[in-house]
Order: structure tokens, then C-alpha cells, then sequence
């Protein structure tokens, strides 16, 4: 069932701290609402379920962490064994299978969730097939036949709680900390304190690590691992020490990122200009903090709420191209013109605010209690389409749907909202 669209706050009182992740974004100037919202989104709405390109990241990174444990959450959330197989490889594709089967366990009892299982048919099948190999290719460098590493919840959630220093040769996967002299919080992929009492630290990446047509690292992810350094220096109470940096893309490219502590001092010179302000911990006004533009929003989950994106985005409909890289959010919005009912599907036309008709097919009647009256306002988020881009421009499509003919085309993510 859909219910009425919700908006951010006007005002709100914004987090003491920022992720690290955050903290490389911000720096290279990315909304500032999104990258702080998630303590001043209203916690009775909901954000929007995530895109596919997080799905895939978020899968490979748990089978890179249950190979790296030897263990994973079950799909009752407790955690559980990997059983070494033999070799890395055989372990690497039973991890999988097992992060695979535990989401699938879990999705099967949210209502909300059952029909995005089986995982495999949210993917076009070749999608899938590259997933699983980048999955498996990435975890298997990371497998041991040993104990598991019983995972150390240092934090949860974002909740404070004391760091146990590493011993010399320890490893850690996972493991969140908090750092306060620079009003800094995140979860380290992987760090280890070497022999020699020196700290390394490794961030798994599953897209891109380097700048487009480039061969430098990406500026924010260069910066979160310099936040990582500094929080785990911290906690280690190895303040002014080098840290060994390490970032791992796709295909197996591992790259050094300077830690050396004259880079660490300047970054945190950096860090501090930037987060003053942004007077963390004090109240703003949210929608001065929005920044829409594609990079930004193509990943936010709070499109649905956010004033700025709503406001922004029509105009990038009517262009030919959404800054020529990335497909553009598949959402759209506006005046119902005329409903067709075919069966246990709706196929609904729209009077955009461009003032475009856009059509949204195949739309499930369980949405509403009733069919959509002419002249009432829709909204729809993470919508599929089978178009794809035309001589390599993508074009922010006029036909949509929700479940087409092909299955592995569903509009698993969607979210539909009716106005104020
Ligand atoms: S939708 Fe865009 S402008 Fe709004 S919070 Fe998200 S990234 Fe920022």
C-alpha cells in the first residue's frame, strides 16, 4: 500500500561527527544534506530501498568479510561458520552461496522484501554472472583455513563504545570505530597491527577506484582512508605514526594511498577547515545543506523526501543526457491522466511537471486499495525501463514499468507515494 510522500524537516539539529566516508565527500563537495542526514531523516519514514549498483557492492563486501572471518550472519542474525573447503577458491564460492542463502532466508520473512528473492533474479543474467566472479575472485585472497575470527562489535549502529587496541599481528575485519579529536566515526574493512607495531589499513571498494580516464585514485576515496588512519591512530594511541594505506578495486587492482604522517597532518588540517563549518552537533537548515546533482543524487535514499531533488530533477528529464555518465535516477512524478486496469496490473499515464506525458506500465494493483482517480498526484521511485542508451547517450526514459515481460527487468526497488 503507498502512502502519502514525506519531507525532511525544515530544521534539525545535525550529528557531533561524520563518517568517514562522508568526511572524503565532503571534501570534495558533495550534498551535505545527504551525507548528514541519516540522524535528521524523520525516523517515522522510510528511505528509499537501495539501487542495484549498492545491492552488488554490498554483496561482494560481505563475501569478501565472511571469507576474511571465516564466518557470516545467518539469516536469523546470529553468526556462523564458513567451513574452509579445501582451497581458496572452493572456500571463496561456498562463502558466497552461504551470504547469498542467509539474505534470502532473511528477505523471505519481511513482506515488504519476500519478492526480491531469489537475489539472482534482480540482475540481468550476465550482471549476475560478473557479480559472482568478482565476488568470488575478490574473497578468495582473503581465505585461510583456520578459526573464524570472532567478529568484536566494537560499535554498533553509529553507537559509541570502547576500541580494544590490536595486539601486534592482530587482524581485524569490520571493525568500527570512533575517533573524537576529529569528530570522526566509521568501520575499518580490514586493519591489522603488523609484528613491528606498524598499522595498515585496507578499504574494499566494488566500483571504480580511479578517477575517470585518469590513473590517480579518487580524491574521496583517498580522503576516507586518510580519515580511517587518523581515527585508527587514535584509538591505537600511535598518533604521528605513517599508516600503511590500501584501497582494492575491481579485477584485483590494489593501490597504495599515502599515509605518511606528514599527509595525515595535512588532510587533518583539511578535515577540520571543512567540518567547522558545518557546525556539527548544532541545528541548520537542512535545505540549505542540499546540493542536488547527479553524482549526488542517483544514490540517495531520500530522493522521495528531499524538496531540492524534486525541485531539480524535471529539468533534467527533458535533456538529452544526465551529464552523459550514468543513467539518471529512474523516478518520476506527477498528475495521473488516465488509467488503464489490465488484470492484477495498472497502466498509468502521467502529466509530468515538464508537462511531458510519461507512461508507467505494468504497475500492481496490491498498491492501492482503489485505482488512482484522475488528477491525483503520484510519485515513483526506482522504477525499471527496458530502454537502454541510444548511440551511447542515455536518455531519461517516457515509458516505465514496474514488472516487465523479461523478470530480471523488475522494478524490485519501487516505492509509490501519493502527494502531501
Ligand atoms: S536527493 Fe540529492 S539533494 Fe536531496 S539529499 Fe539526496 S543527494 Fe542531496
Amino acid at each position: 500500500m503507498i502512502s502519502a510522500l514525506p519531507t525532511i524537516p525544515k530544521r534539525a539539529r545535525l550529528p557531533d561527527r561524520v563518517s568517514a566516508s562522508a568526511a572524503g565527500q565532503l571534501l570534495t563537495g558533495q550534498c551535505r544534506l545527504r551525507l548528514l542526514a541519516s540522524r535528521t531523516f524523520p525516523p517515522d519514514a522510510r528511505r528509499l530501498p537501495p539501487s542495484i549498483w549498492s545491492m552488488r557492492g554490498d554483496l561482494i563486501h560481505d563475501v569478501i568479510d565472511a571469507v576474511s572471518k571465516n564466518a557470516f550472519m545467518n539469516g536469523k542474525g546470529e553468526w556462523a561458520r564458513v567451513q574452509w573447503q579445501g582451497t581458496a577458491e572452493a572456500t571463496a564460492r561456498h562463502a558466497f552461496a552461504l551470504v547469498v542463502a542467509a539474505r534470502e532466508a532473511m528477505w523471505r520473512i519481511t513482506p515488504e522484501r519476500a519478492h526480491w528473492v531469489p537475489l539472482d533474479g534482480l540482475f540481468e543474467r550476465l550482471e549476475w554472472k560478473e557479480l559472482r566472479r568478482e565476488a568470488i575472485s575478490r574473497a578468495r585472497k582473503y581465505a585461510a583455513n583456520r578459526e573464524p575470527i570472532i567478529p568484536v562489535r566494537t560499535m554498533r549502529g553509529g553507537a559509541a563504545a570502547a576500541w580494544i587496541p590490536l595486539l601486534p599481528g592482530e587482524t581485524r575485519t569490520e571493525a568500527w570505530v570512533r575517533g573524537d579529536k576529529w569528530k570522526l566515526q566509521g568501520k575499518l574493512d580490514h586493519v591489522q597491527l603488523s609484528d613491528r607495531g606498524h598499522l595498515i589499513v585496507r578499504d574494499h571498494k566494488t566500483g571504480a577506484i580511479l578517477e575517470e580516464g585518469t590513473d590517480a585514485i579518487k580524491s574521496a576515496y583517498v580522503a576516507q582512508l586518510r580519515a580511517y588512519a587518523l581515527m585508527a591512530r587514535e584509538v591505537q594511541g600511535l598518533e604521528d605514526a605513517d599508516v600503511e594505506l590500501w584501497v582494492d578495486g575491481p579485477n584485483e587492482c590494489s593501490r597504495s594511498v599515502g599515509g605518511t604522517s606528514a599527509e595525515l597532518a595535512a588532510f587533518a588540517a583539511a578535515l577540520e577547515e571543512g567540518t567547522r563549518q558545518l557546525e556539527l552537533g548544532l541545528e541548520a537548515n537542512l535545505e540549505s545543506l542540499a546540493a542536488p546533482g547527479h553524482a549526488s543524487c542517483a544514490h540517495c535514499g531520500l530522493r522521495h523526501a528531499c524538496p531540492s531533488y524534486r525541485a531539480w530533477a524535471p529539468a533534467g528529464w527533458l535533456t538529452d543526457e544526465a551529464e552523459g555518465k550514468w543513467p539518471f535516477p529512474l523516478d518520476v512524478w506527477g498528475r495521473v491522466a488516465k488509467v488503464v486496469s489490465e488484470g492484477e496490473f495498472h497502466r498509468i499515464q502521467l502529466i509530468c511537471p515538464d508537462q511531458v506525458v510519461r507512461q508507467v506500465s505494468r504497475v500492481r494493483s496490491t498498491w492501492f486499495a482503489e485505482p488512482p482517480s484522475v488528477d491525483s498526484e503520484l510519485f515513483f521511485f526506482g522504477l525499471a525501463t527496458s530502454d537502454g542508451p541510444s548511440r551511447g547517450v542515455y536518455r531519461h526514459p517516457k515509458t516505465f514499468n514496474e514488472w516487465d515481460a523479461a523478470p530480471t527487468r523488475r522494478a524490485w526497488s519501487l516505492s509509490v507515494f501519493t502527494g502531501q
